[in-house]
């Protein structure tokens, strides 16, 4: 059963300086995933956590990760200047990115940041953009194929399909790539492979770090190249149903840190950090879009209308993802009544809910979609002109912060020549 965050008296007081829709964030939640994932792999003296900017590109978010030790992921030029803002520097910046401008590494390389390379004719493209390759450097490996784990104990598969993804090099041009690199001088490199997204199972994390250790181990001895870091990204997935098993994150570091000790402290690589770019795992679960009930219709479906869109949470209509539905002040009551619930996007698959079973709504009533603290706001967008919503901090102490305020037809005008 899932419980949000917050009570509807909460949630009516925060409603009187700031209407709805909103996204709120809880601090706690978010701090307890932060400590958990930095916990799970201190067995890794260099571990580090490049948070997913692009999840959840809010500076009053980035500067709490940082205060939990961790770094950031960024995959685009406005994400590397919002993190210099922030005040990471260095090696605290991942830039993983694919397609990349030129200016774009230009900037990661001006902040020091770990370049990873998403393909192989990136090594000169970056060789001649900058004039030379940064002594850290880190390369994206895709097995093409099928990644599955099979089925875990619960029943839940992982599947995905890095064959017909676009991201990342063969191992033939791995190889060739850090021969490259080295060739043009650079001294540490990194591994890094993302091969399935959400994954809910705990094996996840320790079968690609299997995959990437021993493919490290080759790459040693191949190339010569001294291997600093493997980075396992993202991927590890938060259950947006209630009858989903959550990941156990210290189950998943203890996972790795076998395949490590059974792997890489035999070949001499017993150095080696371990990073993450966690960015669902992190913030999902400790984001709520708070909308209010408007309307309702009775045609030939029941339907409840709220003030929030898709175009404040994008998942359900392209995705046709799942995200729980409390009406706030309602927790324990009967779930009867079937609802499509949906926002006012002239786009028929703007609805959140489709057959949800809920509790009567009554217009007025307060709404909380869970689970959507990443991937959430940061894919909004202003179809039908609708505007961006605000962002709100709960502070542990019970406060509520504005970390983004709503946007305002001039906000919306402000780019249009007359
Ligand atoms: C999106 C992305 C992540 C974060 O993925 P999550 O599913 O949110 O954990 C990490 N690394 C890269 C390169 C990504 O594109």
């Amino acid at each position: 059963m899932k419980r949000p965050f917050l009570t509807l008296e909460q949630a009516e007081r925060i409603c009187q300086r700031y209407p709805t829709p909103f996204h709120l964030y809880d601090e706690r939640g978010i701090r307890g995933a932060a400590r958990g994932l930095n916990e799970a792999f201190a067995w890794n003296p260099g571990f580090r956590e490049y948070f997913a900017v692009k999840a959840t590109p809010t500076p009053g978010i980035l500067k709490l990760l940082k205060e939990e030790g961790c770094g950031v992921d960024c995959s685009s030029l406005t994400e590397l200047m919002m993190a210099q803002r922030c005040g990471f520097s260095g090696h605290e910046i991942m830039f993983s990115s694919n397609e990349t401008p030129a200016e774009e590494f230009r900037l990661a390389d001006q902040l020091g940041a770990i370049i990873n390379l998403d393909d192989l004719t990136h090594v000169d493209y970056l060789y001649q953009t900058l004039g030379h390759v940064p002594e850290t450097i880190c390369c994206r490996y895709n097995p093409g194929g099928v990644f599955s784990l099979g089925e875990s104990e619960e029943g839940f598969q992982v599947m995905d399909n890095p064959g017909q993804a676009k991201y990342g090099m063969t191992r033939e041009q791995l190889s060739q790539a850090f021969t490259r690199l080295k060739a043009l001088g650079a001294k540490r490199f990194g591994l890094h492979a993302f091969l399935a997204s959400n994954t809910l199972s705990n094996d996840y994390y320790p079968a690609l770090a299997r995959v990437l250790f021993e493919l490290a181990v080759e790459l040693s001895r191949q190339t010569g190249c001294q291997i600093a870091f493997i980075n396992l990204s993202g991927g590890v997935g938060v259950p947006y149903r209630p009858d989903q098993p959550a990941n156990d994150i210290a189950v998943i570091g203890e996972g790795v840190r076998r395949a490590y000790e059974e792997i890489l402290v035999p070949a001499g690589m017993g150095e080696v950090a371990i990073y993450t770019e966690l960015g669902r795992f992190l913030l999902a679960p400790y984001g709520h879009l708070v909308t209010r009930a408007i309307h309702e219709k009775h045609i030939y479906k029941e339907y409840i209308g709220v003030d929030a869109s898709a175009a404040n949470l994008m998942r359900p209509a392209i995705y046709g993802a799942y995200h729980h539905i409390t009406v706030l002040g309602k927790e324990d009551a009967p779930c009867d009544h079937q609802y499509d619930v949906v926002g006012s996007l002239c786009e028929n698959s703007d609805k959140f809910a489709i057959d949800r079973l809920l509790p009567k709504i009554d217009r007025g009533d307060l709404l909380v979609l869970h689970d959507t603290g990443a991937h959430g706001f940061s894919m909004g967008y202003n179809y039908n002109g609708k505007l961006r919503s605000a962002e709100l901090l709960l502070r542990a102490d019970g406060s509520v912060e504005l970390m983004r305020r709503a946007e305002t037809p001039e906000d919306y005008f402000a780019t249009l020549v007359w």
